[in-house]
C-alpha cells in the first residue's frame, strides 16, 4: 500500500485514445491496493497552439492573460481523465491548481509555488478517490489569480505534490522509456541509464534535456522525492533519479545535452569601469529573466569591452530592450542579438577527478569544423555556445568520442 503520484505528459494524453489508456494504467494502479493522484499536462501541442492564438490577438500580450488561456489546457485533461477513469469503475476527482491548493507567487508564466495545502487531495484519497490534478498552475495568495509554472511545468507540478503529500514515489510518465545519455530521438544508439543522480539530472535538464523540466528536478533534490521516468506507451523500468551512489563517479561522462532554446545578445562598445556589468545585468535581472553564459571581451586599447550573454529564447525580445535602454544610458553601442544558435554541453559528476574533458570536446567539434562562439563550464559539466544548424551533428559526434553508445 503506497502512496503514488503520476504523471503524464502530453503525448501521454495526446487523444481520447491515449487518456483511455492512461485512465487504465491509474486504475490498475489503484487496485494494486495504492492511493493515486495523478497530474496530467495538456494534450500535445496544446499549449503552442494556445500561444499562437494569443500571438495573432496581440504582439505583447498580458502575462495574466496568458495563465488564463495557457492553464485552460490542463483543465480540460484533468477533467477528461477523471472521467475515463470513472468510466472504467472507479471513483476519480479532477482539481485545478487552485482546488488542489498550490499557491504561488505572483510572477505570471513562470510562477514559483511558495506552499500546497494538500488537506483536500488527502481528503479526498481518504474517502477512496484517484486525484486527478491539472499540472503547470497555481493560484497566488487568497486565490486571486491564476499562474503558470513556465514550460514543461506539470512536472514541477508532480514533484512539488508528491513532496506536499508526502508520497512514496513520484512517477513521470513521457514518450521515452526513461532518461538517457542523450536524447534517443536524435541518437538512437543512446543508452537508457538505471539510475541517475539528482545533480547530474539537474545539469542535464537546465542544460536543455527536457525529459524532465530543471525546477522540477531542484525541486525532487531539496525535498528528496524519489522520481522514476518512464515511458507510458509499454511497460519497460524507467529511470530512477535520486541520490549519487558511490559507483557513479567512475563514469566520467554520464550524458550530453543540448538546448536550441538559446539566444545570443551582445552589447557593444560597454565603456570599461567598474559598475557596468552590474548596471546591465541588475537591470535585466529586474525583468525576472534568468541569464545563461557571459563572456566579456575588452578591446586592443583596453577602453570598451563587448559584453555578450545568453538568455532563454522567450525572454529575448524583452532583454534586448532592457539592455538597449542600459547602454544608451552608459553610452555603450549598439545591441545585436542571434537567434541562430544552440547549447551543447557534456555532464558527469566523474569530472570533477577526471581531466581533459573539456580538451576531448573542443577537439572533436574541431574535428568537425564546427566552430565554438562561448564556453562555459563547471564542477559537472562543460558547455559550448554554437551554430544552431550544428546542434545533431555535435550532440552525435560528442556522444561517440565520450563512448556512450550502447
Ligand atoms: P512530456 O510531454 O511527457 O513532458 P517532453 O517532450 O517534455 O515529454 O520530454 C520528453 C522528451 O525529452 C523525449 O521525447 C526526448 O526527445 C527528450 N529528451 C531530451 N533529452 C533526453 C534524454 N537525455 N533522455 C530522454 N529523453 C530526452
Ligand atoms: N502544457 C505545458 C507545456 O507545454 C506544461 C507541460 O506540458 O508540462 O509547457
Ligand atoms: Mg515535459
Amino acid at each position: 500500500m503506497a502512496l503514488i503520484v503520476q504523471k503524464y505528459g502530453g503525448t501521454s494524453v495526446g487523444s481520447v485514445e491515449r487518456i483511455k489508456a492512461v485512465a487504465e494504467r491509474v486504475v490498475n494502479t489503484a487496485r494494486d491496493g495504492h492511493s493515486v493522484v495523478v497530474v496530467v499536462s495538456a494534450m500535445s501541442g496544446e499549449t503552442d497552439k494556445l500561444i499562437a492564438l494569443a500571438g495573432q490577438i496581440a504582439a505583447r500580450p498580458a502575462e495574466r492573460e496568458m495563465d488564463m488561456l495557457l492553464s485552460s489546457g490542463e483543465r480540460v485533461t484533468s477533467a477528461l481523465t477523471a472521467m475515463a477513469v470513472n468510466a472504467l469503475g472507479q471513483k476519480a476527482v479532477s482539481f485545478t491548481g487552485r482546488q488542489a491548493g498550490i499557491i504561488t507567487d505572483k510572477v505570471h508564466t513562470k510562477a514559483r509555488i511558495e506552499k500546497i495545502n494538500g488537506d483536500r487531495i488527502t481528503k479526498a484519497l481518504k474517502d477512496g478517490y484517484v486525484v486527478v490534478i491539472a499540472g503547470f498552475q497555481g493560484v497566488t495568495e487568497g486565490a486571486t489569480d491564476v499562474t503558470t509554472l513556465g514550460r514543461g511545468g506539470s512536472d514541477l507540478s508532480a514533484v512539488a505534490i508528491a513532496a506536499a503529500v508526502k508520497a512514496d514515489l513520484c512517477e513521470i510518465y513521457t514518450d521515452v522509456d526513461g532518461v538517457y545519455t542523450t536524447d534517443p530521438n536524435i541518437v538512437p544508439q543512446a543508452r537508457k541509464l538505471a539510475k541517475i543522480s539528482y545533480e547530474e539530472m539537474l545539469e542535464l535538464a537546465s542544460l536543455g534535456a527536457k525529459v524532465l523540466q530543471t525546477r522540477s528536478v531542484e525541486f525532487a533534490m531539496k525535498y528528496n522525492v524519489p522520481v522514476v521516468v518512464r515511458s507510458s506507451f509499454n511497460n519497460n523500468s524507467g529511470t530512477l533519479v535520486a541520490e549519487e551512489d558511490k559507483d557513479m563517479e567512475n563514469v566520467v561522462v554520464s550524458g550530453i545535452a543540448y538546448d536550441k532554446n538559446q539566444t545570443k545578445i551582445t552589447v557593444v562598445d560597454v565603456p570599461d569601469k567598474p559598475g557596468i556589468a552590474a548596471r546591465l545585468f541588475n537591470a535585466i535581472a529586474s525583468a525576472n529573466i534568468v541569464i545563461d553564459m557571459i563572456v566579456q571581451n575588452i578591446s586592443s586599447d583596453g577602453k570598451s569591452a563587448d559584453i555578450s550573454f545568453t538568455v532563454p529564447r522567450t525572454d529575448a525580445k524583452t532583454a534586448k530592450e532592457v539592455a538597449e535602454t542600459v547602454a544608451g544610458e552608459m553610452g555603450a553601442g549598439r545591441v545585436d542579438l542571434r537567434d541562430d544558435i544552440s547549447k551543447v554541453s557534456v555532464v558527469g559528476v566523474g569530472m570533477r577527478t577526471h581531466s581533459g574533458v573539456a580538451a576531448r570536446m573542443f577537439q572533436a567539434l574541431a574535428e568537425h569544423n564546427i566552430n565554438i562562439f562561448m564556453i562555459s563550464t563547471s564542477e559537472i559539466k562543460v558547455s559550448c555556445i554554437i551554430d544552431l544548424k550544428y546542434t545533431e551533428l555535435s550532440v552525435r559526434v560528442l556522444h561517440d568520442i565520450f563512448g556512450l553508445a550502447q
